[in-house]
């Protein structure tokens, strides 16, 4: 990092991120936010319009983060604040049950047919440890099986091997996660069947459920091996374990069903979050109403939350998977598309060794030849390249996720004028990624 330099600096970003580190671990919220795996001040954004995001000093930039994927219509869409306007002027939090929240698991229930029942939670993590707890109270078994490279959000038991900030930051556990809470954890490799067939062959009767990333954007974008999910519903069938995909990041995303409306293959349980929440922490799990069925207070699982299918977010929620009908998901492909085009060739041109890899609208840009099947062909990837790539376009205002670890979204918002701005930029950080040096 010593040999990059950044020719541009964000004194209102810096003196805020002082402030915050005074006040907060890190000077963060969540840890990819902090820019330590490219260095440099993180840019403190003050307002997103469509495609844009504006920082503390003024400046524009293209957003391909996407608030990490929710903001799949773009920042600010006028419906989608419209109804959050209308959701806050009635009050903000009731403690009840309310008619938005049923009108939102409803519209889960429509677009995503293995979902008969669904419980609305705050964020994902909530979602993908409460469906672990169902899994287990379930079928009364207590192991899980997770692979390398994905990432279920900061559950105990979901910490090993896991992507996104955790592969970031190169950490390989987590101090705070006991023997206990991770001794039931099985790790895997991902995309190899014969791994998760030796698993249930050595533990008969043991494993509640298999999870999995639908298709996995947290080491990069990964997506499965023809017949891989498949594969994985047929063991747990055939072992009496649950098949739980998480879609967290996925969801409503990569189709109108999300990952399900790309493969078919049909979960036992299933995890959302971030698109069904339109920009507000709401998330959900749900699937089979007999599972379901298990939950408090129909049943013995508990399961609880003071702000679950809040007004706001439920408002919020809707209005933006409303919005979300074929017309809107073939735009975010076809820009996903464009852009992916733009990215290889200015990469081809430099002669920098890259692999474009992408699931529907989600995608990835690895730093090695291709193809990248799992975790440890993740890790190969020259990670040093991707850190003047970066700066590159942050300096031309482009902001792409601070990881080379992370998918890059796009929205129906970016158009012509956002494209030409990225295509504009490329070429010098192309150069930047070419002259890198380990
Ligand atoms: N599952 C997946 C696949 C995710 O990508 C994430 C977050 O990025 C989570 C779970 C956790 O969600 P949250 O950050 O809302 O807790």
């Amino acid at each position: 990092m010593a040999c990059v330099s950044f020719p541009y600096d964000a004194p209102v970003s810096q003196t805020l991120f002082d402030r915050a580190s005074l006040v907060t671990p890190g000077g963060v919220n969540s840890p990819v936010r902090a820019f330590r795996a490219v260095g440099g001040t993180p840019r403190f954004m003050v307002s997103g319009t469509g495609p844009y995001l504006t920082d503390a000093d003024g400046r524009e930039y293209v957003d391909l983060v996407c608030s990490w994927g929710p903001m799949i219509l773009g920042h600010s869409h006028p419906e989608v604040i419209a109804a959050v306007q209308e959701a806050v002027a009635r009050g903000t939090s009731f403690g009840t049950p309310g008619e938005g929240e049923v009108a939102l698991a409803e519209e889960i229930v429509a677009r995503v047919e293995p979902v008969e029942q669904v419980r609305l939670v705050s964020s994902g993590t909530e979602a993908t440890m409460s469906a672990i707890r169902l899994a287990r109270g379930f079928t009364g078994r207590a192991k899980v099986v997770k692979f390398a490279g994905c990432y279920h959000g900061h559950v105990d038991a979901l910490l090993a091997a896991a992507g996104s900030g955790v592969v970031t930051f190169g950490l390989p556990d987590t101090p705070g996660v006991t023997g206990a809470q991770a001794g039931d954890t099985i790790v895997l490799p991902y995309n190899d069947l014969e791994a998760v067939r030796a698993a249930f062959a050595a533990q008969p009767g043991e494993i509640a459920c298999v999870i999995t990333e639908a298709s996995p954007g947290n080491m990069g974008v990964v997506p499965p091996l023809d017949g891989f999910n498949a594969g994985l519903k047929e063991l747990c069938a055939a072992n009496g374990a649950l098949y739980i995909s998480d879609e967290v990041m996925t969801g409503f995303r990569t189709s109108k069903a999300g990952w399900f409306g790309v493969d078919g293959v049909r979960p036992d349980l299933m995890t959302f979050g971030k698109v069904m929440g339109g920009g507000f922490p709401a998330a959900a799990f749900g699937g089979r109403a007999d599972v379901m069925a298990h939950l408090a207070p129909a049943g013995p699982v508990y399961q609880a939350g003071t702000l679950s299918g809040n007004p706001v977010a439920t408002a919020a929620g809707l209005a933006q998977l409303r919005l979300l009908d074929d017309a809107a998901y073939a735009k975010v492909d076809a820009v996903s598309a464009e852009i992916r085009g733009l990215v290889s060739a200015a990469l081809d041109k430099e002669g920098v060794a890259h692999t474009v890899q992408a699931a529907s609208n989600m995608f990835s840009v690895f730093f090695t030849d291709g193809p990248v099947r799992d975790y440890e062909d993740a890790k190969r990837q020259e990670a040093f390249r991707f850190t003047p790539f970066f700066h590159s376009m942050l300096a031309q205002g482009v902001y792409l996720p601070p990881s080379a670890f992370e998918s890059w979204f796009v929205s129906t918002a970016h158009d012509a004028q956002a494209v030409e701005r990225i295509a504009a930029a490329l070429p010098a950080a192309a150069r930047a990624a070419s002259e890198a040096t380990a």
